[in-house]
């Protein structure tokens, strides 16, 4: 493709963008990279470099776990002074999941990642995957007056709108516009223009170095609580020698019964070294335990808040932060401010 003065590596790991149907079992399924290239020739009318590289195996984005993280990490590390941005092609069902996790593990980012993908097929007619594409690189390849680029950070880019990756959650798997950031505001919007909201973009440090984190720990889980929920069940589930810290997803502002059969076995997992992080089950808004008695007597058990972490961000964040080699009270601190943005300060 052109050889001009911006570079962007595109990366792409699968996900409905690339899928065709199988004619055997009418399924869709990941197809190569030339396919989705093949179908998209405005991509040799930009007038910056593009190379591509492609994951093996291109997958679903459902099969994909914390070592597929640590390999995109890896990968853009090791491309990353040769360009100026990077586009990920990914599916879109843990989009958000992946987003979230690389915004942790690439410390001191200052180039822009953009994570896109579609809801149908790029051989579609309708396919949405063109436009979200297109614009993908063009926003990645964009500079400020100064020659910075515009957004050097985690984003997902989907049906005209970029987000901020960490703050990401895909709500919808049936309309184009796919993914919500409820408690952070757009980074770019697209029409005849594009849009930046540049109070809202991380600022670029050029002086700082990038640091891949090259670790996560998975020993973790959620706990949905809900009405009916069983003492009995939540006290096996504490003792599971492996546990080692759990995401509690509370009601409102952090809110949970009060009854000791339903905090005893808490206490216990907090006493005994584990982790318990508090977010909310609703969408918009934050955990606050200092609101409610229900949430108040959480906190006294040794449970901490999450703030506005979306589910993703908050699951991807425990992960990296188990696996730093530091006391059980450091980690404990770091999980409550924000590291990248992700949460409210
Ligand atoms: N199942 C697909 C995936 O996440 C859905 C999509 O890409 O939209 O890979």
């Amino acid at each position: 493709m052109k050889q001009q003065d911006k570079s962007i590596l595109l990366i792409y790991t699968g996900g409905t963008i690339g899928m065709v149907n199988d004619p055997v079992t009418g399924l869709l399924k990941p197809l190569d990279f030339d396919h989705i290239l093949n179908q998209i020739p405005e991509l040799y009318q930009f007038d910056c470099r593009i190379d591509t590289l492609t994951f093996d195996p291109v997958v679903d984005s459902s099969e994909i776990q914390p070592d597929f993280w640590l390999r995109l990490g890896h990968m853009i590390e090791e491309h990353y002074h040769a360009y100026d941005g990077f586009v990920i092609l990914h599916g879109t069902d843990t989009m958000a999941y992946t987003a979230s996790a690389l915004s942790f593990l690439l410390q001191d980012l200052q180039k822009p990642v953009i994570l896109t993908g579609s809801q149908l097929p790029i051989g579609t007619l309708r396919t949405d995957g063109k436009e979200n594409l297109i614009s993908a690189i063009e926003i990645a390849a964009s500079v400020d007056e100064n020659g910075q680029p515009m957004v050097p950070e985690v984003s997902v880019y989907f049906e005209y709108k970029l987000f901020r990756g960490n703050r990401t959650t895909k709500f919808s798997a049936e309309t184009f516009n796919a993914f919500v950031s409820p408690n952070y505001p757009l980074l770019a919007e697209t029409g005849v223009h594009i849009h930046y909201n540049r109070n809202a973009i991380r600022k670029a440090s050029p002086e700082k170095k990038l640091k891949l984190i090259s670790r996560l720990d998975t020993r973790v889980m959620f706990l949905k609580v809900f009405p009916g929920l069983s003492p009995r069940i939540i006290e096996e589930i504490t003792r599971i020698p492996s546990l080692k810290a759990m995401i509690i997803e509370t009601y409102g502002a952090g809110n949970a019964p009060t009854s000791p059969d339903f905090l005893s076995p808490l206490k216990y997992f907090v006493d005994s070294g584990g982790i318990i992080l508090n977010i909310s089950q609703c969408r918009a808004g934050s955990v606050d335990m200092d609101q409610y008695e229900t949430g108040h007597r959480l906190k006294e058990t040794g449970v901490i808040g999450g703030k506005d972490l979306t589910s993703e961000a908050a699951l991807t964040k425990l992960m990296l932060v188990l696996g730093l080699d530091i006391s059980t009270e450091e980690k404990k601190l770091l999980l409550q401010k924000s590291i990248c943005g992700e949460m409210r300060e």
